[in-house]
């Protein structure tokens, strides 16, 4: 709302008493719509605590977790783009409960026949359409594709029965798995690798060609059967993989061999067990080098992995051998055109974690100079926030995508062929191994069901690769975690939104709902709501209960309470369960002064002093007429002149008592002196947009200083629609801002400043938005001769 009711240049006049009256009746309540349900505890809307899950938000006294171990042995066929595998598994039940069968997930299932996920999403025509959007409505043969089990044995060979289902394979027990028992059987499989940069695949692994050498990058991701989730909370986690919501995993221990071509190096989950077969001496002695190094030493080099392109391929194969403990998942890379780098980052606790990178030519310039020092930066960044990188190893890969696993992460950000780039490829880059890297914590380590809750991993990961970035430089461009950015999403219609706690699968503006709305909210939470230092250590105490572990929403919510003491019931309710913006709107200010000339009124008060007889209450009478021994029966020293007294018998009408209640007791010299220059302001609020949130005010006095004012949330308690605010000030305002730092996302900007303030209308903002080339500062420089660091 813009208009404002009163122009604050009128003076009113303000006749004070020493006895001031309260504020509680200066709004009429409105009653059972305005108040009684932003703020009422979350209650039954969270899953009641057990012995699993504590009611402070720490795994109970009974929590427990599967366990799955991996022995695999791959093949890279890449003439005939195909990957071979066989797998021992060994299954832990840690569970309470007897097992019958387990159910694994077959995520290469996805670009097969088997699933209905292709067909599962609207489609429609336009005038005019791209010939890739319109190739994309027909369907093509995908039968080649998915996951093709071979076999399926027990530790004898005996063959287990099982049934596919789309996405999801069930593995039936020979016989029931008790408690505490485990089970081991062999997975023999194989399937055609496909090309991530088709958008028919959908780019999360595979392999990407290039034309001009004839090689490949492949990225291989959720390649082996893996076991799905069976926890407390949802028994088997065996929802459908869409494409869109991601994994539940278990841990385990892995022993991985990946036989590949010669020439091709492989990078991967875990640590190599055997560099000293799979890399030449000069590139051992350089891998030693680098574990002491200060800056990131090429272990491939740039040179190398040029020549290696260029040379003919390779026909012989080399098996590398890797180890990772408890990992919730396992994936690698391989390519003959990386060049390999690394150096060391030390963790608090002492360890060494070697910083990797990975990369082709094409991303050289970026990557070279950035990517493993993203990476150091990002573990002690990280680290800081939760806990210890607790893994030997953190790689970013540049594959052209962002995608995450545990030790290992798959990036973009490629430089021009003149080896400039732009601004936006260079953050875009740093932003990507952040984030990608960060995942190493959520879900990674902090282990979430992604494929129920993507904001707890994605959302909580994006909140800290803001934080990250900022760390980075301090004028970093970061897109997310910034209140004012998410502002355009939560004004969107309704049938756009929906909560943050929603399925994966039914989100329609993904990115903004499940990274960018919960990344603003923990921030908002920091920097508005908790402050820095209750909000890190909850945040910290959160990722220390839960690391390798599973945890739920209300996990989260509860741990964040119980060690800050904050309540924050009203914040989850409104950020995480609706789909309300926040728009606060200054209504009206009204200005006063104190009258120090006219005499204050006064009231009279009447109270009676005489009473009638009372009547007998029944358990009065039942008292007495059951004999009970009253103590003043007993007792004399009990009695006073007020046990007698009947005031009823002594008058015969009611008298009554007159009193000034404002009586003045300061003198107006006393009164010029404490009130006479004081400015007292009267703001009226009203919440416009839903989301009960704190105000913030900057007030500018006419000399020209500021100052701010903080209001908690709870100011809305009594009436979530409206309120009015007095502030006291010395100095005259000359000019007051609702939320000055914009740190809560308020949608209409408008309505937040007095006097108000000129704001574009929607139509001006797009008249003067031209579209234009994205600039490349750097290539411009190189035209006209400026050296550019190599
Ligand atoms: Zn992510």
């Amino acid at each position: 709302m813009k208009n404002l009711l009163d122009s604050p240049y009128v003076v009113r006049f303000l006749t004070v008493f020493t006895l001031l009256i309260t504020g509680s009746f200066l709004w009429a309540q409105n009653p059972g719509s305005n108040h009684g349900t932003k703020f009422e505890q979350l209650g039954e809307t969270l899953p009641d605590p057990n012995i699993y899950r504590g009611p402070d938000g720490a795994p109970g006294p009974e929590y427990w977790q599967q366990r799955a171990d991996y022995d695999i042995e791959c093949t890279l066929d890449v003439d005939n783009l195909k990957l071979d595998g066989k797998e021992l598994i060994t299954y832990y039940n840690q569970s309470p409960h007897t097992l019958r069968y387990l159910w694994l997930q077959l995520d290469e299932n996805e670009h097969s026949d088997l699933t209905d996920s292709h067909h599962a999403d609207p489609s429609s025509l336009r005038n005019t359409m791209s010939e890739g959007a319109l190739s994309r409505l027909e369907d093509i043969d995908r039968s080649k594709y998915g996951h093709k089990i071979e076999s399926i044995t027990d530790a004898n060979g005996k063959p287990l029965k099982y049934i596919i289902n789309q996405t999801m394979m069930r593995v039936d027990l020979p016989q029931p798995l008790k408690p505490g028992e485990t089970f081991a059987f062999n997975v023999d499989w194989h399937y055609y690798i496909t090309d991530r940069m088709n958008p028919y695949f959908r780019g999360r692994g595979g392999y990407e060609h290039f034309e001009e050498e004839d090689d490949y990058i492949f990225t291989i991701t959720q390649w082996y059967p893996r076991l799905c989730v069976f926890s407390d909370v949802e028994g088997w986690q065996n929802k459908q993989f869409t494409g869109r919501g991601e994994f539940a995993l278990t841990f385990g221990n892995f022993i991985v061999k990946m036989t590949v071509p010669e020439d091709h190096v492989v990078g991967s989950t875990g640590e190599c067990l055997n560099y000293s077969t799979v890399l030449t001496p000069a590139q051992l002695k350089r891998w030693e080098q680098a574990k002491t190094a200060k800056e990131p030493i090429e272990i491939v080099t740039l040179d190398e992995a040029k020549a290696t392109e260029k040379a003919k391929k390779a026909t012989n194969t080399k098996t590398w051998i890797y180890k990772a403990d408890n990992v919730r998942d396992f994936a690698w890379t391989a390519s003959p055109k990386f060049v390999w780098d690394a150096m060391p980052h030390f963790t608090e606790d002492g360890r060494r974690v070697m910083a990797m990178s990975y990369y082709g030519k094409e991303a050289y310039p970026i990557y070279n100079r950035y990517s493993t020092k993203t990476v150091a930066h990002t573990l002690k960044t990280y680290s800081k926030y939760t806990i210890p990188y607790p893994y030997p190893v953190a790689i970013s890969v540049e594959a052209s995508n962002g995608m995450e696993y545990p030790m290992i992460c798959f990036n973009y950000g490629r430089a021009e062929e003149d080896g400039t780039y732009t601004e936006r490829a260079k953050y875009g880059a740093i932003g990507v191994i952040i984030h990608e890297v960060g995942h190493n914590y959520f879900p990674m380590i902090i282990n979430s069901d992604e494929r129920q809750w993507t904001w707890m991993d994605e959302g909580i990961n994006t909140f800290l690769q803001f934080l990250t970035e900022q760390e980075f430089d301090n004028n970093y461009p970061s897109r997310r975690g910034p209140a004012y950015a998410i502002t355009d999403y939560m004004k969107a219609e309704k049938d756009l939104l929906e909560p943050i706690m929603t399925n994966s699968e039914n989100i329609v503006q993904f990115g903004p709902n499940a990274y960018a709305k919960p990344a603003t909210a923990l921030n908002i939470l920091r920097e508005t709501v908790m402050g820095r230092e209750l909000f890190d250590y909850a945040f910290k105490e959160y990722s220390r209960r839960w690391a390798f572990k599973h945890p739920t929403p209300a996990d989260f919510f509860r741990s964040m309470e119980d060690a800050s003491a904050v309540d924050l019931d009203w914040f989850w309710r409104g950020w995480f369960y609706t789909t309300e913006a926040v728009d606060i709107s200054l209504d009206s200010i009204q200005w006063y002064k104190v009258d120090l000339e006219s005499d204050p009124e006064t009231r009279e008060v009447s109270y009676p002093v005489k009473r009638d007889k009372p009547y007998e209450h029944i358990s009065k009478k039942r008292n007495r007429e059951e004999g009970l021994e009253f103590s003043i029966e007993k007792d004399e020293e009990l009695v006073d002149f007020y046990t007698e007294y009947k005031p009823w018998e002594t008058a015969d009408s009611v008298t009554m008592v007159k009193t000034e209640l404002y009586a003045e007791t300061l003198s107006k010299k006393e009164k010029t002196e404490k009130f006479g220059d004081k400015n007292y302001y009267e703001l009226y609020f009203s919440n416009k947009g839903g989301l009960v949130m704190p105000v913030i005010l900057e007030f500018t006095f006419e000399d020209g200083t500021t100052k701010v004012e903080r209001l908690p949330a709870q100011v809305w308690r009594k009436n979530e629609d409206k309120f009015s605010r007095v502030f006291v000030t010395e100095k005259e305002v000359k000019a007051i801002r609702l939320d000055p730092f914009r740190e809560t996302a308020d949608i209409d900007e408008s309505n937040n400043n007095w006097p108000v303030m000129e704001m574009p209308s929607r139509f001006q903002v797009f008249k003067s938005h031209k579209t234009e080339e994205r600039p490349n500062p750097m290539q411009e420089a190189k035209a006209k001769g400026k050296v550019i660091r190599p």
